[in-house]
């Protein structure tokens, strides 16, 4: 049972920030959604793993959360206790060609370590605007590159509470898939092998990258990135076009005029506008196109 006295006491011991009764609207992308019984910023997998222990043995409902840049927050918010793994647990460390993030690094920071570093490998994920364990737990990827490519292993907290590793050949990597996805599991670290390369060349390509993001994306709007996986033979961003939904609104949630494979949030917009949009989008495409569209980012409810 849910009890805020125990939990902050628990938090205390652990020194991890926990704050009761948050929006969580602040600490995702998309900007909408209502209130948790409490977020707790994680600081150490040992804190992941007592915490997990804690919530499982009072029947707590919990849920994860990253940089929340591939989340839609229900209006009613979350009933149970979030576990932030953000900027509390976002250490980098570099050994030769292999960096190991804490899973709350950005991956931007990853990406600009590297960088500096003269290490290869990371600069078209440059831009997607999540943490490196939220970016596993996707199998995230832009530009014909995705984590898969360089992550070797992982550290997370299985459904037992033990901390465990794993390596990238297990995780069953797909497109904005991974076996955390279908296990309720906490992602500590990411250890990535990159190559050897030249910094100036490093920066140039990451530049490219913003550019080609910042000229095609709605990115001046709140939103969840593109609102639907890639089709099988098709591009949701094409199927959307070609039904002519470039625009099309539900309350404050909006087909983006500048890349149909975003819904975005003009201001106002509610979980509700945003998946009654979604569900009319699957529904005109499906009829006009015969393609069933399959939402990206993850429903938190
Ligand atoms: C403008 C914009 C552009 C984007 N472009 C791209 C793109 O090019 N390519 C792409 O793949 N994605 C893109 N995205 C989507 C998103 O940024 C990625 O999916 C990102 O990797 C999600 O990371 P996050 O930390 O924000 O995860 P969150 O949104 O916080 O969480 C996503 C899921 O991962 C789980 N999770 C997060 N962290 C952990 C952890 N440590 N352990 C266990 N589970 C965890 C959560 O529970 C949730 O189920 C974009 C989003 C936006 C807003």
């Amino acid at each position: 049972m849910y009890n805020l006295r125990e939990l902050t006491a628990l938090c205390e011991k652990l020194g991890c920030k926990i704050t009761p009764e948050c929006s969580l609207k602040e600490y995702t992308t998309f900007r909408i959604g209502g209130p948790c019984r409490a977020l707790i910023s994680i600081n150490s997998a040992v804190s992941a793993a007592e915490m997990l222990k804690y919530l499982k043995a009072n029947d707590i409902r919990y849920g994860v959360l990253g940089r929340g840049s591939n989340i839609i927050v229900s209006d009613e918010g979350f009933d149970g206790v979030i576990l932030l793994i953000g900027s509390d647990f976002a250490k980098i460390t570099v050994d030769g060609d292999t960096l190991k993030c804490q899973a709350g690094v950005l991956l931007a920071s990853a990406c600009a370590n590297a960088q500096q570093r003269g290490l290869t490998g990371l600069e078209n994920l440059f831009g997607i605007p999540g943490t490196v364990g939220g970016a596993l737990f996707m199998n995230a990827g832009a530009y014909g590159s995705e984590m898969k490519d360089v992550v070797v292993s992982a550290k997370y907290i299985d459904e037992n509470c033990n901390i465990c590793t794993i390596d990238a050949e297990d995780m069953d990597l797909s497109y904005r898939h991974s076996i955390f996805s279908d296990r309720n599991c906490i992602i500590t670290s990411v250890k990535m092998k990159l190559e050897k390369g030249d910094p100036a060349e490093i920066k140039k390509a990451m530049t490219e990258c913003m550019h080609k993001r910042s000229s095609k994306q709605p990115l001046e709007y709140p939103s969840a990135g593109s609102t639907f996986k890639r089709p099988e033979g098709s591009y949701a961003s094409l199927l959307i076009d070609q039904c002519g939904l470039k625009g099309m609104s539900r309350g404050g949630a909006q087909v983006s005029e500048k890349h149909s494979g975003f819904v975005i949030n003009k201001g106002d917009a509610t979980c509700s506008d945003v998946l009654e949009l979604c569900e009319d989008i699957k529904k005109i495409v499906f009829d006009k196109t015969g393609f069933m569209l399959e939402l990206e980012p993850v429903i938190l409810r």
